[in-house]
């Protein structure tokens, strides 16, 4: 199955789309971290992308797109994949379908994650990130046990350059204005879920609706 998480910044689909993955057993996709690492790679897509990301703008569609399908093109993606943080606009959903149709595949469902923007402003405001292994906390709902530490594998917590409140604020901006109406694209293909319940539940709502819960 390939399944494309849909939602604010904050809205915590990073988190839902590793999950489901996880549960799936296939391939998460994420396009946040793939330029993260090519910003830490210093390459040149990396150099390219980071002031962007830090601005909170978005990097140029090809560049996306490019990175993208030649990622969904491994072997490991053929028996679906679970994608957050793209496609970001309708350019480039079309992209998407267009890649996927040349495989002969499609885009099964599209988890969409609906919360209140001042929760996801919150959400990303005090979210800190392990610089080793990528597990997200929050300060406030979901803190590590150390101060700063990750649970998982005792590495430093960071904020991400893009998750100061400024750059916050225009992420969601540009979400509203590009990302929310690829609602309406997904029309036929949609699954909406409440974003504000405890991870857990929005977890196992998730696997409901997406009927995978049954017989597991
Ligand atoms: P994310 O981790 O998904 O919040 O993405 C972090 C940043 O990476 C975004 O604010 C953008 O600057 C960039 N980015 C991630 N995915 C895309 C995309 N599909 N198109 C353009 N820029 C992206």
């Amino acid at each position: 199955m390939i399944i494309v998480f849909l939602g604010a910044p904050g809205s915590g689909k990073g988190t839902q789309a590793l999950m489901l993955a996880d549960y799936l057993k296939t391939p998460f996709i994420s396009t946040g971290d793939m330029l993260r690492d090519q910003v830490k790679q210093s390459s040149v897509l990396g150099l390219k992308a980071k002031a962007i990301m830090e601005q909170g703008e978005l990097v140029p569609d090809n560049d996306v797109i490019n990175m993208i399908k030649e990622r969904v093109a491994q072997k490991d993606c053929t028996k679906g994949f679970v994608i957050d943080g793209f496609p970001r606009n309708s350019n480039q959903a079309k992209a998407l379908d267009k890649a996927m149709m040349e495989l002969g595949r499609e885009v099964n469902k599209v988890v969409y994650l609906e919360i209140p923007q001042e929760v996801a402003i919150e959400r990303n405001c005090g979210r800190r990130v392990c610089k080793n292994c990528r597990a997200n906390y929050h300060i406030k709902y979901s803190p590590p046990k150390t101060d700063n530490k990750c649970d998982l594998c005792d590495q430093e917590l960071y904020q991400r350059d893009d998750d100061k409140q400024e750059t916050v604020v225009k992420r969601y901006q540009i979400y509203l204005e590009q990302t929310k109406n690829l609602v309406d694209y997904y029309q036929d293909r949609l699954i909406s879920i409440n974003g504000g319940l405890p991870i857990e539940s929005i977890g196992q709502n998730i696997r409901e609706k997406l009927k995978l819960a049954v017989g597991r």
